[in-house]
């Protein structure tokens, strides 16, 4: 069985495990289950979970980690042929991921500042790219945001890595990558062609892709509703785990067509389900 596993209020909480999490997996894991990590934050290179996973006591490898940016990279390789150069409104991570799928990335702080100094637009600045992909940019910019319309006005394919209006954060919530992208798709009155992340389904095909796994027979298993949506987007089986977001009053209000297979209280329910649903 693939089980296709959200990061945080699954399998951590800012820097702490939650309790019986890895364990669950690393047991699915030795039962010859597929373990792949699926999460929508763009900031990071997905390489850089697998030491804190590993800390954790989670399943994984360097390949196990989806991450959107990463998906991001993996679809528009695969699926826009014509798509060359891109300009990249995002984190380092997202640069990064861009680069490996072999595509020549311009950032959108170079654009900016090209914009700037020589008093030209964002489409000429960043050398008049294909596409346009968005994640969460901590040092967004008012320019930076001008290049990408820039861009998207003059032709290049709008790609959210996601859409999460909000981001949390130690601090309280943040804007997500959704709130970049609406203001990119506001300025050049221009709806983005794709969004990668959960809801969808999308960041779960690419990492059932990755695997070889069939997603008829994967699990997700996932905190908030986001989750449950891209699971059932996908036609997999879901397991909504109140670790995280969703509380067990929250569960027990949705309508039919939105509940999930199962609801685990906390890591050790986790576990039971996932060897029933193994059986089934
Ligand atoms: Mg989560």
């Amino acid at each position: 069985m693939l089980l296709l596993v959200d990061l945080d209020g699954v399998v951590y909480r800012a820097t702490e495990p939650v309790p019986g999490v890895p364990e669950a997996l690393s047991a699915r894991a030795a039962a010859g289950d597929d373990v792949v990590y699926v999460t929508n934050n763009a900031m990071h290179y997905h390489t850089d979970y697998v030491p804190r996973l590993l800390a954790h006591g989670a399943p994984v490898g360097p390949d196990r980690v989806v991450t959107s940016a990463r998906a991001s990279a993996i679809y528009m390789r695969d699926h826009m042929k014509r798509v060359r150069r891109v300009l990249v409104v995002g984190a380092a991570g997202l640069e990064r991921e861009m680069g490996e799928a072999g595509f020549d990335v311009v950032s959108a702080s170079y654009a900016a500042t090209r914009m700037a100094q020589e008093g030209i637009d964002g489409w000429a600045a960043a050398g008049e790219p294909d596409a346009v992909v968005v994640g969460l940019d901590p040092q967004l910019t008012y320019l930076k945001v001008a290049a990408a319309a820039d861009c998207v006005r003059a032709g290049a394919v709008l790609v959210a890595t996601n859409k999460d209006p909000m981001y949390p954060t130690e601090r309280g919530f943040r804007p997500g990558a959704g709130s970049v992208v609406a203001a990119i798709e506001v300025a050049s009155r221009t709806e983005s062609r794709v969004t990668i992340g959960k809801p969808g389904p999308l960041l779960l095909e690419v990492g059932a892709e990755l695997v070889g796994a069939d997603l008829r027979r994967a699990v997700m298993i996932g905190d908030a509703m986001t989750d449950v949506q891209a699971g059932k987007a996908v036609g997999a089986r879901t397991v909504l785990i109140l670790t995280g977001v969703t509380t067990r009053a929250m569960a027990d209000e949705l309508p039919e067509p939105e509940r999930p297979t199962r609801v685990a209280e906390d890591g050790a329910a986790l576990g039971r389900i996932l060897d029933e649903l193994a059986e089934a």
